[in-house]
């Protein structure tokens, strides 16, 4: 029998209607997926509104979300984790953490907060439907394991499922991959045993993943090779943050720390994030000349290493105390600049006419975008269009009720927007309490109407692959506050805690 623990027992057996959907009972709030939005979503919950009943539904067999996708060697954190641990809880490790000590990390709330018995794994949420009579959420499930369907209500739907496919990577196709002999893997599904040990590996792409993956294997390889279209902005950082050696020093309390380190780096990042904008020119030059000196000697920068776009319009890749670099400097990895012709038996040919030998070739090559966990939504009948819909300040979709969804940031730590945004969740949850409100939805007020849409995110600003293969797909953004999204964390963290949630674009019922 599946009941939520939260939920009214059942005294008897569950019932079962005529289409062999289970019933799973009935909780408050309903949060989908269990990775960093998910978890401190529910931390917040339990702690502004402990009487609430909650369930949290992943499709995975685990916590973690990103973390417990991706498991291929050295993964590991681009931002320090003072900013992307939780404000609730200090980061007692290094400055940028591998996956599995942010998963112990999440594990320690997940046992400090008592949500183990909340989370139902494997409960992959297929569609959500809307109900203004009776004022509540019907949620259908997929267990991946057993196939069991499931039905669950609930009166708040918290959407927190990340932002790409964690079952379908992006893999593009080339010509000749089917005559290719070796091995072609994907880091989101990385094999368990796979074993590299004397094999020439060509990693397609220059990202963050291809960053961290070539030095982790470049020292069991017999040579890596990463193979990209165009260059990436790199930036090296140490692992270990000396301010933070200082203080633990000091003994002072970890909260204390925690939070100098925050507001170090959460000032750091912001200074950049804004010189992106601002002073693009600059920014360029103080990256590649930070990192020139750590090159190997004679290697064609203006080629290799000088991005064809402004600084930060894709996410800029952390190199941990240089490693990429010094994996190219001792010649186990080396960087080739091409476009892919085609994959013959032995490797890939690329466009010059020269052809990288290959036994292993990882597709570095990034994510399927998904909305809202791709789940079918319907409001009182009617199938919800996104396309057709507006985002209320990146937290609730307009026309959608008793809705809110978690989206980090792209140019900041995700975490720092999750905080953000469960607070003013639970101010909502409150406000609809004091008002005696059993709903609330966001509508374009008259005012509003003839707004100009804008695409949800504006290519001038962020571009990467995965988000400008998706636009059409995705809601839209207006041209005034509150039906925008993607502002900068030093914009949000003043203007959400503020945020009028009776300015008549926010309905209550
Ligand atoms: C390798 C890698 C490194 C990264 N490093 C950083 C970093 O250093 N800093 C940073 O800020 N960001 C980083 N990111 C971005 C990262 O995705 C976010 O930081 C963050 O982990 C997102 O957390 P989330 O809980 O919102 O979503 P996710 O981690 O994507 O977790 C969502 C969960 O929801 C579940 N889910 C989705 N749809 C459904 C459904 N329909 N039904 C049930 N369950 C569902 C999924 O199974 C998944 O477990 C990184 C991403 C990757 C891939």
């Amino acid at each position: 029998m599946t009941t939520t623990v939260t939920a009214p027992a059942h005294d008897t057996a569950p019932a079962q209607d005529t289409e062999g959907i289970e019933d799973a009972g009935h909780v408050d709030v309903l949060i989908v997926g269990a990775g960093v939005s998910g978890i401190g979503a529910a931390h917040h919950l339990r702690e502004k509104f402990p009487d609430r009943t909650f369930v949290i539904l992943d499709a995975q067999d685990n916590r973690g979300g990103t973390w417990w996708t991706h498991r291929y060697p050295g993964v590991r954190s681009d931002s320090d984790l003072f900013t992307y641990g939780y404000r609730f809880k200090p980061w007692r490790g290094p400055s940028i953490a591998a996956g599995e000590e942010i998963l112990a990390y999440l594990d320690e709330v997940i046992d400090e907060d008592g949500l183990g018995r909340h989370i139902r794994y494997r409960h992959r949420v297929t569609s959500a439907s809307w109900s203004t009579t009776d004022r509540r959420w019907t949620v259908e499930v997929t267990r991946d394991d057993t196939r069991q369907r499931l039905r669950f209500t609930a009166g708040f739907l918290l959407m927190c499922p990340g932002y790409y496919n964690h079952a379908k990577p992006y893999r593009p196709r080339w010509e000749g991959m089917d005559d290719f002999q070796g091995a072609i893997v994907h880091p989101q599904q990385w094999p368990e045993n796979l074993d590299l040990a004397g094999k020439r590996v060509v990693v397609i792409g220059s990202g963050a993943t291809a960053a961290t993956l070539i030095p982790a294997i470049s020292g069991t390889a017999e040579h890596v090779t990463m193979l990209q279209r165009s260059p990436t902005y790199y930036f090296a950082r140490p692992v270990t943050d000396e301010l933070a050696v200082t203080l633990r020093a000091l003994d002072i309390p970890e909260e204390w720390t925690h939070e100098i380190l925050r507001r170090q780096y959460t000032q750091q990042v912001q200074l950049l994030a804004r010189m992106s904008h601002d002073a693009p020119g600059e920014l360029h030059t103080f990256l590649i000349e930070s990192m020139r000196p750590m090159l190997p000697e004679g290697i064609d920068v203006e080629k290799h290493f000088t991005p064809r776009y402004r600084p930060w319009q894709q996410r800029i890749a952390i190199v941990p105390d240089g490693d990429l670099f010094a994996a190219l400097r001792e010649g186990k990895a080396s960087i080739v600049t091409d476009t892919i012709e085609t994959f013959t038996a032995r490797g890939i040919k690329v466009s010059s006419g020269e052809e990288i030998p290959a036994d292993i070739v990882v597709s570095a090559t990034g994510f399927n975008l998904s909305v809202l966990g791709d789940v079918a939504f319907s409001v009182d009948g009617a199938p919800v269009d996104f396309t057709e819909r507006v985002t209320w300040r990146g937290i609730m979709i307009s026309g959608v009720p008793n809705m809110a969804y978690i989206f980090g940031y792209f140019r900041h730590s995700w975490t720092l927007r999750v905080d953000l945004v469960s607070d003013l969740v639970g101010r909502l949850l409150a406000t609809m309490r004091d008002k005696g409100a059993t709903m609330v939805v966001p509508a374009l007020r008259p005012q509003d109407k003839d707004m100009r849409l804008r695409p949800w995110c504006d290519p001038g600003d962020f571009n990467p692959g995965y988000v400008m293969r998706s636009q059409h797909i995705l809601y839209k953004q207006g041209d005034r506050e509150p039906w925008t999204h993607l502002l900068e964390h030093d914009e949000e963290q003043e203007i959400l805690p503020m945020a009028d949630l009776d300015d008549g674009t926010l309905v209550y019922r």
